[in-house]
């Protein structure tokens, strides 16, 4: 549940005061620097110098990320599978093809080895390198930056972050979404911060942020007329929406330090129960946002197929919501054709794992109610 600053409304009525109630205006530009500073800080260095822009959504991002990465008809895009769909559907709309890669146990994010049996082998059978690589921060667990980006480097293919759900998430001190050639920020009314529906996408200097916006307002040439050279959208994001947007900002850390307090609680209360495994930084040098926390069932028998169901069920009538972890996209019906490369880690996962309530309503009361209700019903 989307949890305001108090701030928003200030921002929005300025908004109307000003008559800036469209598609561009003060809030946008000050959200988007607001948003770049925010991503461009690093512990210890000098802050990065990327560009934000503001748009509609995060799939609307990966839509431009893939377009500025000249993605088209008939070509490929590496994947995670273990993803929210959002991640890969914008590569179809470019009229390319999706190509799965399983996760590892550890980030449940890309599994970098898997990564390049997956480009080795796509050349092998299409005599073409895949266009560009998403990885993605899932539940806001970095992915294995490193070992991917060392994949990406040696095979010369460029990496748009989707950081939708890894919103201020810090790997050796660096914010994810900033070590691609693009990254992805979503505002949706469920994400870390929201400005009711919108996202945006960091770009690596301001001659590409001009470019994204250029397609993100209809691909309108410098003309005195309506003059298009280019098929453009209309992705930008609202004054109104941004206004929100600055509002949230200033609570944006705040949030961030409560789900990883959230996370805390959790690993604390459910280090006791052998059959639960609390999903945590497998490293020291990655700082998780845990925009939300996850378990596992380890006892074999709260699987999808098993008993999960129904303990969501009791979780519900007792009033706390919860959620099977994301289905793997090469077991999605929609992309049945679309090749993969699999492990079973992202099926394990799916079958066993459980997203717990972890927003800004919930306090240390609420985490004792739910820890109670589920070993309750083990
Ligand atoms: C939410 C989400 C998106 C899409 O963002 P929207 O702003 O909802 O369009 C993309 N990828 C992942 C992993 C997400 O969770």
């Amino acid at each position: 549940m989307a949890h305001m600053s108090g701030k928003e409304q200030q921002y929005i009525q300025e908004a109307f005061d000003t008559n800036w109630v469209v598609p561009l205006g003060p809030n946008v530009n000050a959200f988007e620097e607001d948003l770049a500073a925010f991503a461009n800080r690093r512990d210890g260095a000098e802050p990065l110098q990327k560009q934000v822009v503001a748009l509609s959504a995060g799939t609307a991002a990966i839509h431009l990320g893939l377009i500025m990465l000249g993605v088209e008809k008939g070509d490929e895009v590496i994947c995670q599978s273990f993803t929210f769909a959002a991640s890969a559907n914008p590569v179809v709309y470019q009229g390319a093809t999706p190509v799965f890669v399983d996760s590892e146990p550890g980030t449940y994010n890309m599994d970098p080895q898997l990564l390049e049996e997956a480009i080795k082998d796509r050349i092998a059978k299409t005599g073409k390198k895949p266009k560009a690589i998403i990885p993605v921060y899932l539940y806001g667990m970095p992915a294995r930056i490193d070992e991917i980006f060392e994949v990406a480097k040696r095979y010369e293919i460029p990496v748009l972050e989707d950081a939708a759900e890894g919103f201020g998430s810090v790997y050796k001190g660096q914010v994810c979404g900033t070590f691609g050639d693009y990254g992805v920020m979503s505002f949706n009314g469920n994400k870390m911060i929201t400005t009711s529906g919108g996202g945006a996408l960091i770009c690596p200097d301001s001659d590409t942020k001009k470019r994204v916006m250029f397609y993100a307002t209809q691909a309108r040439e410098p003309f005195p007329y309506y003059q298009h050279e280019k098929i453009g959208y209309n992705y930008r994001m609202s004054n109104i929406c941004a206004g929100i947007g600055r509002g949230q900002m200033t609570v944006a850390d705040e949030h961030i330090r409560h789900h990883q307090w959230v996370h805390e609680q959790y690993e604390k209360a459910f280090a006791e129960i052998d059959v639960i495994t609390v999903h945590s930084a497998p490293e020291e040098y990655m700082k998780p946002n845990y925009w939300l926390s996850t378990i596992r069932f380890e006892d074999g028998k709260h699987t999808v197929d098993g008993e999960l169901l129904s303990l969501i069920q009791k979780l519900s009538d007792a009033n706390i919501e919860t959620r099977p972890l994301w289905k793997p996209m090469h077991l999605q019906p929609v992309y049945k054709d679309a090749p993969a490369y699999t492990n079973g880690v992202s099926e394990r996962l799916f079958s066993c794992g459980l997203c717990l309530p972890s927003g800004p309503y919930v306090r240390e009361e609420e985490i004792n109610y739910i820890v109670r209700i589920i070993v309750e019903n083990l």
